[in-house]
């Protein structure tokens, strides 16, 4: 409790396993309702520690509405530090809305449905490439709300805004979207590390949205002029793929622009053969390469967003 809100822990019950922690602090005044969600996956560690940041330093200073903040939504994956939750193996982000009598991780997308993402005006969802990945620092989210999402997105302050084509099912966001909620989602580098500086992007984003958003009281500053791409689905499970075994040689880094046929990435055996070689189909900004060198069949390289239209803003 503070002097200016009136703060709640609140444990989100989900049937047959852990509850879910959520802080919820309202302020004196009616006003949006803005959520926070952290640790969707549990092996991205920025997202939960910002989000346990804001709920500490933020909540108590909301005037008005109310600020939902999870740092873990899915607290068993949380625990084993793993992106899928180990009970079933399903990946969060894949399954909400969630059912009532699903797998474990179908009734936790279920109750963070009815209980954090529904009544939200705003939601934003903090992620990070996680341990295999690495990604930049970046918020993104549906075309088709860009004019409720692309203010707050330039608010939030990170270089890059990704506004896309489509989200596909399965996310808190396209969950939050079907009921009206304006939803937002950030990514930064992952690979199991925190970065200070990520960290108080991520931080410091939330909050600036908390002012546009007129819950706090403060200047409303913009970014530094973000760049904005536009296109694509941000689906890591279609991506750029390898089809051998070998070991990845990467040419490419995260936020670099590629040309069209360009080398992404080659393939080479043991022995230094070259196996493959992996190309740009367009022209692109690279949004996430693997970190792992060995590979097998399958694997992920990379992850591009057209350019073609949306150069620099
Ligand atoms: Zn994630």
């Amino acid at each position: 409790m503070s002097s200016l809100d009136d703060s709640a822990d609140i444990v989100i019950p989900v049937a047959g396993s852990p509850g879910i922690a959520m802080r919820v602090s309202r302020g004196r005044s009616p006003g949006p309702t803005l959520t926070i969600l952290g640790g969707v996956h549990g092996d991205e560690f920025e997202g939960q520690l910002a989000a346990a940041l804001i709920a500490e330093t933020l909540g108590p200073q909301i005037e008005r509405g109310e600020l939902r903040v999870i740092p873990r939504a899915n607290p068993i994956a949380a625990a084993s530090q793993t992106r899928h939750t180990p009970d079933d193996d399903k990946n969060l982000a894949r399954c909400f809305p969630g059912s009532p009598d699903g797998t474990t991780t179908e009734r936790i997308a279920r109750a963070l449905t009815e209980s954090a993402v529904e009544g939200s005006d705003v939601l934003i969802d903090l992620h990070s490439a996680g341990r295999a990945l690495k990604m930049p620092l970046m918020i993104g989210y549906d075309a088709a709300d860009a004019h409720r999402c692309a203010p707050l997105a330039a608010a939030f302050g990170v270089p890059i805004i990704w506004e896309h084509d489509v989200i596909g099912p399965g996310r808190s966001i396209s969950t939050a979207a079907d009921r009206g909620i304006a939803a937002l989602y950030v990514e930064c580098s992952g690979g199991g590390t925190v970065r200070r500086e990520e960290l108080e992007a991520l931080v410091g984003g939330v909050r600036r949205v908390a002012v546009a958003l007129g819950m706090v009281d403060g200047e409303v500053v913009d970014g530094a002029a973000p760049r904005t791409i536009r296109g694509g689905d941000g689906n890591l499970d279609a991506s750029i793929t390898c089809s051998g075994a070998g070991i990845a040689v990467l040419f490419v880094d995260v936020a670099q622009e590629v040309a069209a046929g360009a080398t992404l990435a080659e393939i080479r055996g043991a022995d230094g053969q070259l196996r493959e070689s992996l190309t740009a189909p367009f022209a692109s900004l690279v949004m996430a390469v693997r970190r792992d060198a060995p590979v097998v069949q399958g694997d992920f390289i990379a992850m591009l967003a057209p350019l073609h239209g949306a150069g620099p803003q």
